[in-house]
């Protein structure tokens, strides 16, 4: 029986690993970790039986630890926690499907102990992506792609020489507001921006969707994941998300992984790689479907995306100023502070008034990401 580890399994893609692992019933959840939803956390406790589980808020923690004593699992909190969750000595898989740059911590140790990464927190490889993938090739350890449009691009490497990529071709759907101005973009409310037309996410990587700094989050996800330049990552915008991303070779060959959008089929191509399994739901038909259309994406509605090309191009601790910026930025929208468009501004802004440090250690990622904060804070 296989054996996991999920960070964030209260969450949109922790639940939906659940669901996986409760179809297939030949996978063993040893460890659980979330931030502060005990409700839920006591029922996946009391349905999936792991030995160990962190809440991030310790009062929580110990409320928690009450709720369940008659049951024989330990329980933890905050990073001490999340770091004994993430290197839990059974689990072979660690998923990180934990929101935010808090991921990395818990990533490095799981790989440090040996786990294979099934990886939702693309915080991490943005970030760090200089500092994951020379460790997973020295810990022989896999990162597997949950990410849609990355398990898309992976399956289609699937046999192939990376080194013969010319350009991976990354799909987008354009989220909410495709075609609009930024001048209508000004209105636009928590309401309207937590409507994806296509895919049903948590709330923060919502949010990112409809402004497209998620797609520039993918990109530099995709440039560590497959080794490739910033350049060589093109953004295509394909409203109906049939088309989950493909690769051009350097024969001119273009291969691409098509599908209904669900995330549990990432997920379980990611715990069960390189076995494919079967899945019930939805079925492509092609018949119904009639067309697929393809638009470039526009970089100065949506500027969030060039700022991410300019993120990854420059590198070092500019990708965390990206991130961490717009991490604040959008947990003050959500809270109705500020206004859609100062999302994007407070980026630019914390980019521009940043001094880039070249090959961060993780420290220094932190420190960056803190500096973030405290620019946009001092500023706004
Ligand atoms: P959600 O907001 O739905 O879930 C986040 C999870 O992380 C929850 O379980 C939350 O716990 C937990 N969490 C938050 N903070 C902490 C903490 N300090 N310690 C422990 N656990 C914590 O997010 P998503 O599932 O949407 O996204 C998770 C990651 O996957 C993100 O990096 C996202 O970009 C990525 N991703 C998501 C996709 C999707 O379809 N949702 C698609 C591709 C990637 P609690 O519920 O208790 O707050």
């Amino acid at each position: 029986m296989k054996k996991i580890a999920i960070l964030g399994s209260t969450g949109s893609i922790g639940t939906q690993t659940l669901e996986v692992v409760e179809y297939n019933q030949d996978i063993q959840v040893t460890a659980l970790a979330a931030g502060s939803n005990i409700k839920l956390l006591e029922e996946q406790i009391r349905r999936f039986h792991p030995a160990l589980v962190c809440v991030w808020d310790e009062k929580k923690a110990r409320e928690l630890a009450t709720a369940v004593a008659d049951l024989d699992v330990k329980v933890t909190s905050g990073m001490e926690g999340l770091l004994e969750v993430a290197t839990e000595p059974q689990a072979e898989i660690v998923v990180t499907a934990i929101v935010g740059m808090i991921g990395i911590r818990p990533t490095i140790a799981a790989m440090e102990a040996g786990k294979d990464i099934a990886l939702a927190n693309k915080e991490t490889l943005v970030t760090a992506g200089h500092i994951i993938m020379p460790l997973a090739r020295e810990k022989q350890v896999r990162i597997l792609p949950v990410d849609s449009e990355h398990s898309a691009i992976f399956q289609s490497l699937n046999g192939e020489d990376y080194k013969k990529i010319h350009k991976i071709l990354l799909t987008a759907s354009g989220g909410p507001f495709r075609g609009w101005t930024r001048e209508r973009l000004e209105g636009v409310q928590v309401e309207d921006a937590l409507k994806h037309p296509n895919w049903s996410m948590g709330r923060k990587i919502t949010i990112d969707s409809s402004t497209m700094v998620n797609k520039g989050l993918e990109v530099m996800e995709a440039r560590w994941l497959f080794g490739v330049e910033m350049d060589q990552v093109q953004v295509v915008v394909q409203p109906q998300s049939v088309i989950h991303s493909m690769v051009e070779f350097e024969d001119g060959a273009v291969i691409a992984q098509l599908g209904t959008p669900d995330m549990k089929l990432p997920i379980q191509y990611a715990l069960y790689y390189p076995e494919r399994r079967d899945l019930p739901g939805d079925r492509l038909d092609f018949a119904k479907l009639k067309q697929i259309t393809f638009e470039a994406p526009d970089m100065d509605v949506f500027w969030g995306l060039k700022l991410a090309y300019e993120a990854g191009t420059r590198g070092g601790t500019l990708p965390t100023v990206y991130n961490a910026a717009n991490e604040y930025a959008v947990d003050k929208f959500l809270k109705k502070e500020i206004s859609y468009l100062k999302i994007i501004d407070m980026i630019e802004g914390a980019m521009i008034h940043h001094e880039v440090k070249e090959n961060p250690n993780v420290e220094q990622i932190l420190a960056a990401e803190q500096e973030a904060y405290d620019y946009i804070e001092s500023r706004w």
